[in-house]
């Protein structure tokens, strides 16, 4: 492939000159086969899984196109690229997989992408104190294979474990499918490396917990390549488990599985998988499960020792049936478990012209119900909506994550369509005290509610982002950081 498409934001790009100077630079820092100008690999690197960027590239655009695309192999590589794009002023964006939701690898103002895939290894396996060192580039389903192999669990899998990276995880606060027993990423991780936009290294301990201040590493969390680039991680993990025990309950409404699944988690137990569905997923998700038929299915995984579990599926089926459900047993469990991994029904949707997406916020038990309603009522408000189904699948002591999926059918032009349905998914979200994403992150797109999500508090975030990063290299318009965002308007 030698020509490239035409783009759809891009703000700015290297001058050819600046261009072809700083590749002779790269090259004689990483090596000829770790630099790239090509065509198709500045293609490759130029956009993420964030629907409006699919839906120009079935119209043959591009978002924004990078100048260079490197590979670094160390720590230190990635400090000697960051150190010179500094001196030069150019901008670099950290590409892990791609698999972002919201356009945070698109390259904005072109410049360098840094791809941490060959940042690949498993540094140390740690036994003992049950930790794991790995470099960030490496793939999320080839690190959980690797720690099965030896008998653990990362307890981290994401629907999308496939096709993204452990720094892709990190920079993004991801949730993974087991994340009620195992936490978030953030709670996985015990500490990190990450190279600063001057190419200063800074480095974590993974020590237990600290009181020495507060925890550096965790600036880096939900960064998203804004603050720099997070190499490597020690991250907890988990001998396999013992048993595994498969419950399902259908309970006839939203209001009252919420109220098991709360009073569930307030008794200790902490099931490894919790996933509700509403009326519309459920019929769409198990359709063979007759009980289930006009109810609210609630699958749930509980797995560790022999003992905990018994002990979990005892309460659990206490609270549910105390809250009027119906036991569906395991098969509705092994069906999610046979299709949690496949998303190819968005793939054929977008192709008849349909926008799909998904939108994940976070609320207190308080609120859940009416948040999933009053959010579910401003989507289909949206002309063109045809779908807004939701589940929750994330659980915590105090409340607990929505996922809503969206399908429609734009009767105008897709973008304006796409930013009403955010807006009115946002507006009512924050109008509920939710929070306005609960793994996605932020990336371009969401960047646009950033100042109502946080208040004053995004002028705290600009300011350590300023004394950071004063030449704004790293990943610019991006997490809201900038007023001026082209796609705002
Ligand atoms: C089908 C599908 C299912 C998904 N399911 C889930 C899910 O279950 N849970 C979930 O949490 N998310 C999910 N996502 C979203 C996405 O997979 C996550 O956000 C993931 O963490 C991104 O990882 P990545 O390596 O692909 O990152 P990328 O998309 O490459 O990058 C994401 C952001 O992080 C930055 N970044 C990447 N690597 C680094 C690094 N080493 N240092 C600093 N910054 C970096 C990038 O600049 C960008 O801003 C899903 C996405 C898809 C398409």
């Amino acid at each position: 492939m030698s020509s490239l498409p035409e783009t759809t934001i891009q703000e700015t790009n290297l001058s050819k000159q600046e261009s072809s100077q700083l590749l002779q630079q790269l090259r004689t820092l990483l090596g000829d086969d770790n630099v790239s100008a090509a065509a198709v690999d500045r293609l490759a690197a130029c956009r993420d899984y964030w629907p409006m960027g699919t839906l120009w590239f079935l119209e043959g655009k591009a978002p924004a196109l990078p100048d260079l695309v490197v590979w670094p192999r160390s720590t230190e590589e990635v400090a000697a690229v960051l150190t010179l794009a500094r001196k030069h002023g150019v901008p670099v964006t950290p590409y892990g997989e791609g698999s972002g939701a919201l356009g945070g690898v698109i390259p904005l103002r072109g410049g360098i992408v840094l791809d941490m895939k060959r940042m690949n290894r498993v540094r140390h396996l740690d036994r003992e104190n049950l930790l794991v060192t790995v470099e960030c580039g490496l793939n999320g389903a080839l690190y959980e294979e690797y720690l099965n192999r030896q008998g653990f669990t990362g307890g981290h899998v994401p629907q999308s474990i496939r096709c993204s990276t452990v720094g892709g995880w990190l920079a993004c606060r991801a949730a993974g499918q087991f994340s009620t027993r195992y936490g978030k990423i953030e709670d996985i991780v015990a500490s990190l490396k990450a190279v600063l936009p001057d190419g200063t290294i800074f480095q974590g301990r993974p020590v237990p917990r600290s009181s020495t201040g507060p925890r550096l590493d965790h600036l880096f969390l939900g960064s998203e390549g804004t603050l720099g680039v997070i190499t490597e991680a020690v991250l907890r993990i988990w001998p396999l488990p013992e048993k595994q025990a498969l419950l399902s309950y259908a309970f006839a409404t939203l209001e009252a599985a919420l109220e098991a699944i709360r009073r569930v988690i307030h008794s200790g137990a902490r099931p490894a998988v919790v996933r509700l569905y509403d009326y519309v997923e459920t019929s769409h998700h198990f359709p063979e499960t007759k009980e289930a038929e006009g109810r609210c299915m609630l699958v749930l995984i509980s797995e560790g020792h022999s003992d905990i579990v018994a002990a979990e599926a005892k309460i659990i089926d206490a609270y549910a049936r105390e809250h009027g459900a119906v036991a569906c047993g395991p098969e509705p469990v092994k069906h999610w478990l046979e299709r949690r991994f496949n998303v190819s029904l968005a793939s054929t949707l977008f192709r008849q012209g349909a926008v799909v997406d998904t939108i994940e916020v976070s609320a207190n038990w308080s609120n859940a119900a009416s948040l999933y309603h009053a959010m579910q009522e401003a989507l289909l408000k949206v002309e063109g909506t045809a779908l807004a189904s939701g589940h929750w699948s994330h659980v915590y002591p105090d409340g607990a994550a929505l996922y809503f999926t969206l399908c429609g059918f734009p009767p105008g032009d897709k973008a304006d369509y796409y930013k009403q349905l955010w807006e009115a998914a946002m507006t009512s979200c924050l109008a509920l005290e939710g929070a306005i994403s609960h793994h996605h992150g932020i990336g371009l797109h969401r960047g646009l509610w950033m100042d109502q999500e946080h208040g004053p508090g995004l002028e705290v975030l600009k300011r350590i982002k300023k004394a950071l990063d004063p030449d704004g290299i790293m990943n610019p318009g991006k997490m809201g950081l900038e007023e001026a965002l082209r796609w705002r308007k």
